[in-house]
């Protein structure tokens, strides 16, 4: 079984559109990792189109946040602004859908599935202070993760040793093919389908392969101004739309 996982695709139509493009043909579940919603401009038809083909959909910070199950005072302003135009966007029906979302983690092919972490749904695991407990308390290989908006990941080898997993970010799809290595721990972060913060604009997935054990990272380009254009008409802050195009 070969494994789409995407993560917060955030209501960015275009990048979902484009990474469902380049995984055609590669892959036979979708898996979803959280943060549907929050700033982009098309929460809606995302919600719709996730829903239809996702076997697995954990819940993120901003699905809670857009759906009341958490309090947006939590978040920055110009996230707090896009938590309420998204609230007023949503239809009941999405509302209702969003509030029904499970927390991670969720097992999925003897893996597990979060947000953030294992431990608290709304952590982010940025470095290693925040990975080495997850690795060293991790009962699957890998942890598929999300939430910090970075592709790559971290890894604890067979002697002990922690490192960071780097995807290549010179071409257009695959950036990386990671096997995944017996004895050894993973904590596998996809990316971030629609707003990226690792420095690269293009839209990120990855492809768990069950049987080869191995994970393949992607990256893809998307139309951009038409999400800018969307998120302008939309009255969305202007600095979420410039931040899409510095992936940061
Ligand atoms: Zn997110």
């Amino acid at each position: 079984m070969r494994y789409l996982i995407l993560s917060d695709i955030h209501s960015n139509l275009e990048a979902f559109e484009a990474c469902i493009a380049l995984a055609r043909d590669k892959y036979d579940e979708v898996v979803c990792l959280g943060d549907l919603v929050g700033y982009g401009p098309d929460p809606n038809p995302i919600i719709e189109r996730v829903r239809a083909l996702a076997r697995v959909i954990i819940r993120g910070n901003h699905d809670k946040a857009c759906c009341g199950l958490l309090d947006a005072a939590e978040f920055n302003p110009l996230a707090r602004q896009a938590t309420a135009w998204t609230r007023e966007q949503v239809t009941p029906e999405h509302i209702a859908f969003l509030r029904s979302l499970p927390p991670g983690p969720v097992m999925l092919a003897g893996v597990q599935l979060v947000h953030g972490s294992v431990l608290d749904e709304d952590d982010y695991i940025l470095g290693p202070g925040q990975a080495l407990p997850e690795l060293r308390n991790q009962a699957t290989q890998p942890i598929i993760f999300g939430h910090t908006h970075y592709q790559g990941g971290f890894q604890l080898t067979p002697a002990g040793r922690f490192q960071s997993i780097r995807c290549s970010s010179k071409q257009d799809g695959l950036t990386l093919t990671l096997s995944l290595e017996a004895g050894a721990r993973y904590l596998i972060n996809p990316g971030s389908v629609g707003q990226p913060r690792d420095g690269d604009w293009r839209a990120a997935f990855a492809i768990f392969d069950q049987e080869k054990n191995q994970v393949e990272y992607y990256r893809t380009p998307y139309d951009l101004p038409q999400v800018q254009q969307k998120m302008r008409k939309a009255g969305l802050p202007e600095p979420l739309i410039c931040r899409l195009e510095f992936g940061r």
